[in-house]
C-alpha cells in the first residue's frame, strides 16, 4: 500500500498525461504520440489505484483485470477496420453498464453510513450516475445494432414521441425525489429501478429515433455521455482521477457533437429529438432521375488522370470496406511524380466514424499536406480536372442542395460535379448509408467505374 500522497501526485500526472494525449490526437501527425501519453497516463492511473486505493481483494480484481485485458486484446486484434464504429459503440455501452452497477453498489454498500445533507448530496450523485449510465448503456446498444446493420437505419418516428420523452423525463425527475424522501427513511431501491427502466428506456428510443444519416451525431454524443457517466461514478466513488478524466471525455465528445451537427447542417436539439435522416422524407427512386449512367474500365481511368493537370481524390465509406487505402497511395504518388497535384478532399463525416478516412489515408502513409479538409477544398472544383470518388455516395450527393425532402438536405457536400471529370468507384447503383439515389452518377461529365475499389485501382495502377 502506498501513501495518500504519492496517489494523490500519481492521479495528477495522469491527469495531465490524458491532457496531453487529447492535445496529441487533434492532429495526425501527433497522433501516435497523443495515443502513448495516454497509454502512459492509464498504466500510472491503474497502478496508483491498485496499489494506493484498493485495501482488499486483490484476487478478484487480478482475476478481472486478466479476462477484460484479454477480451480487449483479442477484440482490438480480430476487429476489422470498417468494424471499428460499432467497436467503439460497444465499448461506450460498456462505461454506461460500469456507472450503472457501481450506482447500485455504492447504494446499497452497507459500510456507508451517511446522514442529513451529506446523504442526500450522495443520493444525487448515485441516481444521476445511473441516470446517465443507463441511457449510455441502452443507447449504445442500438447505436451498435444501427452501425453493423442489426437493426434498420430509419427513425422510429412514434405518434406523440415528444410527449413520450417528456413523460420519461417527468417520470425520471418525480422519482428522483421519492428516492432521495425514501432513502432518509432507509428504504429507496424501488424508485431507483423504476428510474433505471426509465433511463433505458429513454435511450433505446432516442436512438431508434433518429435517423441513418445523423448517426455521426449519435456517435460522438454517446462518446460525450459516456464521459459524464464516468464522471458521475467519479462523484460516487470520492475518485478526483475519475471525475476529471470523465469530464474530459465528456466536453470532448460534447465539441466532436457540435462540429458534427456543423458539418451536418443540423440542429443538436433537432437531432437529438430524432425523426431526421432515412425514411423522414421520399427518397428520390433512380427512375426519377433524368439522365444516364455511362462506365468507363481501368484503361480509360487511368488514362483521364495521367492527362490530367488537378486531381481531386474523395473518399468513402466504401475505400474502408475493399481495403483500398494503400493502393491509393500508390496512385496518388505515381502521379504526383508525373507532375500532376493530387489532392485529398475529405468530408467530416465520410466513412463511420469521425476522422475515418485521416486514420486510413495517414495508416496508408498518404503526405498529410495533401489531405484536406471540405471546406478547404470545395470552391477549387471548376478547376479541378478529374475527381476520382472513392466508395463514397452520400457525402457527393448534390440532392442535398436540390432536393428539400431528401433525408440529407442541407447537409454540406463535396461538390464533385462542377469539375471537369468525375470518376465514381463502386461496385452497384446501390445507395449509401442515407438510403437515397444519387443523380451524380448520371451526370454528363460522370464516369461509373464499377467493381471492388481494390480491385479496379490495382487495374489503374498497372496501367498507369
Ligand atoms: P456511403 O455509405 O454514403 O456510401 C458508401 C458507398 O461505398 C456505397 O454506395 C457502396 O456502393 C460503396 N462501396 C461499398 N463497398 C465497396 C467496395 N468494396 N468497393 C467499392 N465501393 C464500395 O458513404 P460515405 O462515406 O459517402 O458517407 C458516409 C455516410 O455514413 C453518411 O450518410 C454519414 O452520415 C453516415 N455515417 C457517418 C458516420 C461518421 O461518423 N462518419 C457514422 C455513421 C453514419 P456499392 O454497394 O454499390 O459498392
Amino acid at each position: 500500500m502506498i501513501n495518500a500522497g504519492i496517489v494523490t501526485v500519481s492521479y495528477i500526472a495522469a491527469t495531465i498525461l490524458f491532457i496531453l494525449a487529447l492535445g496529441g490526437l487533434a492532429n495526425p501527425e501527433t497522433a501516435r504520440r497523443g495515443n502513448w501519453y495516454g497509454v502512459a497516463g492509464m498504466t500510472i492511473a491503474l497502478l496508483a489505484t491498485f496499489f494506493g486505493v484498493v485495501t482488499g481483494n486483490y484476487t478478484a480484481l487480478l482475476i478481472a483485470l486478466l479476462i477484460g485485458g484479454s477480451i480487449g486484446l483479442i477484440l482490438a486484434k480480430r476487429i476489422q477496420m470498417t468494424q471499428m464504429p460499432e467497436l467503439v459503440a460497444m465499448l461506450h455501452s460498456l462505461v454506461g453498464l460500469a456507472a450503472v452497477l457501481v450506482g447500485f453498489a455504492s447504494f446499497m454498500d452497507p459500510s456507508v453510513h451517511l446522514a442529513g445533507v451529506d446523504l442526500t448530496i450522495h443520493d444525487i450523485e448515485t441516481y444521476i450516475g445511473i441516470l446517465i449510465g443507463a441511457i449510455t448503456l441502452s443507447g449504445s446498444v442500438i447505436a451498435f445494432g444501427k452501425l453493423s446493420g442489426r437493426i434498420g437505419g430509419s427513425p422510429l418516428t412514434l405518434p406523440g414521441r415528444h410527449w413520450f420523452n417528456l413523460a420519461l423525463l417527468l417520470g425520471a425527475i418525480w422519482f428522483g425525489r421519492e428516492f432521495v424522501l425514501q432513502s432518509a427513511a432507509g428504504g429507496g431501491m424501488t424508485p431507483l429501478l423504476i428510474m433505471t427502466g426509465i433511463a433505458l428506456l429513454f435511450g433505446i428510443h432516442m436512438v431508434m429515433a433518429i435517423g441513418g444519416a445523423d448517426m455521426p451525431v449519435v456517435v460522438s454524443m454517446l462518446n460525450s455521455y459516456s464521459g459524464w457517466a464516468a464522471a458521475a461514478t467519479g462523484f460516487m466513488l470520492n475518485n478526483d482521477l475519475l471525475i476529471v478524466t470523465g469530464a474530459l471525455v465528456g466536453s470532448s465528445g460534447a465539441i466532436l457533437s457540435y462540429i458534427m451537427c456543423r458539418a451536418m447542417n443540423r440542429k443538436f436539439l433537432a437531432v437529438i429529438a430524432g425523426g431526421f435522416g432515412t425514411g423522414g422524407g421520399k427518397s428520390v427512386a433512380s427512375g426519377d432521375i433524368e439522365g444516364e449512367v455511362v462506365p468507363i474500365d481501368a484503361q480509360e481511368t487511368a488514362a483521364l488522370l495521367a492527362n490530367a493537370k488537378e486531381v481531386m481524390i474523395i473518399p468513402g465509406y466504401g475505400m474502408a470496406v475493399a481495403q483500398a487505402q494503400h493502393v491509393v497511395n500508390e496512385i496518388a504518388a505515381t502521379l504526383r511524380a508525373r507532375n500532376i497535384n493530387v489532392r485529398f478532399g475529405i468530408h467530416p463525416v465520410a466513412g463511420r466514424m469521425p476522422g475515418h478516412m485521416n486514420v486510413l489515408l495517414a495508416e496508408a502513409r498518404v503526405p498529410y499536406d495533401i489531405v484536406f479538409e471540405m471546406d478547404e477544398v470545395n470552391s477549387d472544383f471548376p478547376d479541378v480536372d478529374v475527381s476520382m470518388v472513392i466508395g463514397a455516395n452520400d457525402i457527393v450527393n448534390p440532392s442535398a442542395q436540390t432536393d428539400p425532402d431528401s433525408p440529407i438536405a442541407g447537409m454540406p457536400v463535396l461538390e464533385v460535379w462542377k469539375g471537369h471529370t468525375t470518376i465514381v468507384l463502386k461496385r452497384s447503383m446501390a445507395t449509401g448509408y442515407a438510403g437515397v439515389q444519387n443523380p451524380l452518377f448520371f451526370k454528363e461529365n460522370t464516369r461509373m467505374l464499377f467493381g471492388d475499389a481494390k480491385e479496379t485501382l490495382d487495374e489503374v495502377f498497372k496501367a498507369l
